[in-house]
């Protein structure tokens, strides 16, 4: 369930708040910062992506289904993201200028319901609000694991907690016996069989129980017929094998094209160097 302000912002204008917080999220006390999910375009015409690891996941987004798509909401998360590319410092001044209020002292920040640290810029802006809010709890789900372990795990602020989440595009990075990892299940009973742990009773479990996280899925009946039974990890790993065939197959087709002469009798390219090829190219 999104969080909107009841009076959404003009198309353009900057929101006067930027934290929300759900019904949900206040039964636990957590406030949220929130993008619109995902590819989009903006009432100005520019598109967007603000998640731009996102692998499975895309395919049954909760943030792209109910109530996030009202019009009102949508206003909302387009505001949010619209102050956010066109004045990046007058937005981290403002959010680091908010979250000074004595009501978020020893309160915890959700960043992002819905949307990830798309840039290393925002990322950036995001490190130093959160270093320069030390009284202030932080945590996020997030795909974006190399621009994290580049810029954030080297020396992450002390309150700030994230859990990497699969079903995006650079899941093989993520290992599930070091990593703090949430996975995408079907219902409660696949998590406890996997012998993962729901945060479904909060979701500040995410970060402050075991490191194994399930989720599960949105009780969306075409969504669950599109998991199919699968979790996110898997489902992501038919796709990226699947991805890798295709890539395979392309560059054994590539490599009877290269060669000189037009000579479609000859010798393929040995399969191997072909697929490589394919595979730094994608
Ligand atoms: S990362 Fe989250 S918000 Fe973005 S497309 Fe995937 S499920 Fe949706």
């Amino acid at each position: 369930m999104p969080s909107a302000e009841p009076h959404p912002p003009p198309a353009g204008a900057r929101p006067a708040r930027l934290l929300t917080q759900n019904r949900e999220m206040r039964a636990i006390g957590v406030w949220n910062w929130t993008l619109p999910a995902w590819a989009g375009r903006l009432p100005d015409g520019r598109t967007y992506n603000t998640c731009p690891s996102a692998g499975v996941c895309a395919r049954v987004c909760y943030a792209r289904h109910g109530t996030y798509t009202w019009p009102q909401v949508r206003a909302k998360h387009h505001a949010n993201l619209q102050f956010v590319l066109d004045d990046l410092p007058g937005w981290e001044r403002a959010m680091t200028a908010e979250l000074g209020a004595r009501r978020f002292r020893g309160t915890w920040i959700r960043v992002h319901d819905s949307g990830d640290f798309f840039s290393d810029a925002y990322l950036g802006s995001w490190l130093r609000i959160i270093r320069a809010r030390w009284a202030v709890n932080f945590y996020a789900y997030t795909k974006e694991i190399a621009r994290f372990r580049a810029m954030v795990e080297p020396d992450p602020p002390d309150n700030f907690l994230w859990v990497y989440s699969y079903g995006g595009t650079q899941d093989s990075d993520l290992d599930p016996a070091v990593d703090r990892v949430a996975d995408v299940f079907p219902d409660e009973d696949a998590i406890a069989a996997a012998g993962w742990h729901s945060q479904e009773a909060n979701d500040l479990l995410a970060v402050l129980g075991p490191r194994l996280v399930g989720i599960p899925a949105n009780r969306i009946p075409h969504f669950l017929k599109r998991l199919a039974g699968r979790t996110f990890r898997t489902w992501q790993q038919e796709v990226d094998a699947e991805r890798t065939t295709r890539a395979k197959a392309s560059g054994h087709r590539r490599g009877l094209r290269l060669l000189p002469g037009g000579n479609t009798t000859a010798h393929p390219m040995p399969d191997g160097q072909a697929a490589d090829r394919q595979d730094q190219a994608a």
